[in-house]
């Protein structure tokens, strides 16, 4: 069973409901014991599906907070604010324990601050690339994520870097929760920063201590700052002049990232090799796009400046894997996973082609579905080796699975002509809900790395390739 439950609900802050907040926030109502307010001031967009497992199609353009606790039920609230130095107090003040479920260095390097100086346990999560990060930081900290870090002022990397995979998120989201779960209850012993290398297949635990020279942490609560003004993946500014129409030519200046990136590679990998597109590229484009394509292989011709942005000339690589370009919608869907280098438009379409037979049960059977369907592959077959578990907020697995997925997904064995890959999952051990929503996430990961032909091992179910 999960952690003993305590005489009143842990009251959990979740500060941030996407990529980590929601997966964090399904295993604590799952595993019961825990009441938990999330808070995001965004809206629901079409890239935030293939890891955001909360949201379906539908949600778009609703705000996050709201739509996540609608689908947990009873035991999570959601407030549609962000959490800056006015309300800090408050929402901070009212919490046993928050988990930082944000993206951004600077959000968490103020999130820290405030924790560290309001005295509530925070979990620092994190999910970069194939990375899941976690450190559990007590009251007052001691160590504190500056005392590893050092103050954190600049962003880790441009938006466009920032691809990554539902399974590496889920697993930062599922181990948040049960670290959340660990703080509370005052697990003693020395301090662990946690990273998992979901592309690798490895896992380190480094014991941390604290830096006698803490900028947050060594000498008393320190004072509060403001919330960090505006992140690098803002809203593009618009070039000054408007781009004009013509073949080879392509306005991205109104583009938002990563798919600046994305669109410039299709439409240069669509042109002859050697010939030469003109781009015209806003603020944000001008930022991730002559590095992005650089790093493909292409040749960058001349960057002239135009107002806050770019005019680009750019030669398209001699060699090239050609692949036909997917549709826009799903391109905007699974930009987060194509911009990683070893996925892209062709890697996506695999996805999308896969058939895949799941066996097992309860929740490691819920989630390794749930994190399959939304990275989109196109046929899921789920076959129950014991009751299944339910969805997110205890909806019928089935039809929380046909909300979202790209493709089809049945229950029962997939026909032969399917040529599905075939995958068990573990038995159930006994850590509880929490334990195994984890394991159905590694899997998932596994399951895709396989996919993609990136596995660090191969999958012994599968067929031959
Ligand atoms: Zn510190």
């Amino acid at each position: 069973m999960g952690p003993a439950a305590p005489a009143r609900p842990l009251r959990v802050l979740l500060v941030g409901a996407g990529g980590i907040g929601c997966p964090a926030a399904w295993g604590l109502v799952r595993a019961g014991g825990a009441e938990v307010t999330l808070l995001d001031p965004d809206v629901v967009e079409p890239s935030n599906l293939p890891r955001q497992l909360l949201y379906a199609p539908g949600d778009v353009g609703r705000p996050k907070a709201v739509v996540a606790a609608e689908r947990l039920g009873a035991g999570a609230h959601g407030v549609p604010e962000r959490l800056d130095e006015r309300n800090a107090e408050r929402w901070i003040g009212a919490a046993d324990v928050v988990i930082d479920a944000t993206d951004g260095a600077r959000t968490k390097d103020w999130l820290n601050l405030t924790a560290v100086r309001l005295g509530r346990p925070l979990v620092h999560a994190a999910g970069l690339r194939g990375e899941a990060r976690l450190l559990g930081v007590r009251a007052g900290g001691r160590p504190c994520l500056a005392c590893l870090f050092g103050r954190l002022e600049q962003e880790a990397g441009t938006c466009a870097d920032l691809g990554v995979f539902g399974p590496v998120v889920a697993v930062a989201g599922f181990r948040a929760a049960q670290e959340a779960h660990a703080l509370a209850a005052g697990a003693g012993g020395p301090a662990h920063y946690e990273v998992l290398d979901l592309l690798g297949g490895r896992a380190v635990r480094l014991e941390v201590g604290a830096d006698p020279g803490c900028p947050v942490c060594s000498a008393g609560p320190p004072a509060l700052e403001p919330y960090p003004a505006a992140e690098a993946c803002a809203a593009p500014a618009p070039a000054a002049e408007p781009a004009p129409a013509a073949a080879h030519r392509l306005d991205l200046t109104t583009e938002r990232c990563p798919l600046n990136l994305l669109r410039a590679r299709q439409a240069l990998e669509a042109l002859a090799p050697g010939e030469v597109a003109e781009f015209w590229l806003g603020a944000e484009g001008a930022g991730t796009v002559p590095a992005g394509l650089r790093r493909l292989g292409h040749e960058v011709l001349s960057e002239e400046a135009r107002g806050a942005g770019l005019r680009l000339l750019a030669r398209r690589a001699r060699r090239v894997q050609r692949t036909e370009p997917l549709a826009a919608a799903l391109l905007a869907r699974f930009a987060r996973q194509i911009v990683l280098p070893d996925v892209g438009e062709a890697g996506q379409r695999r996805l999308l082609d896969a058939r895949v037979e799941v066996h097992g049960a309860g929740d490691a059977l819920a989630s390794a579905a749930v994190l399959l369907a939304a990275a989109g592959v196109g046929g899921l077959w789920l076959v129950s080796e014991g009751p299944p578990g339910p969805g997110p907020g205890g909806a019928d697995l089935l039809a929380f699975l046909a909300a979202r997925a790209v493709g089809e997904v049945r229950p029962g064995a997939a026909p032969a002509a399917a040529r599905a890959r075939r995958v068990s999952l573990p038995a159930a051990g006994s850590g509880g809900p929490l334990a195994e929503l984890l394991a159905g996430a590694h899997a998932a990961q596994r399951v895709l790395l396989a996919l993609l032909g990136l596995g660090p091992r191969p999958d012994p179910g599968a067929p031959p390739r």
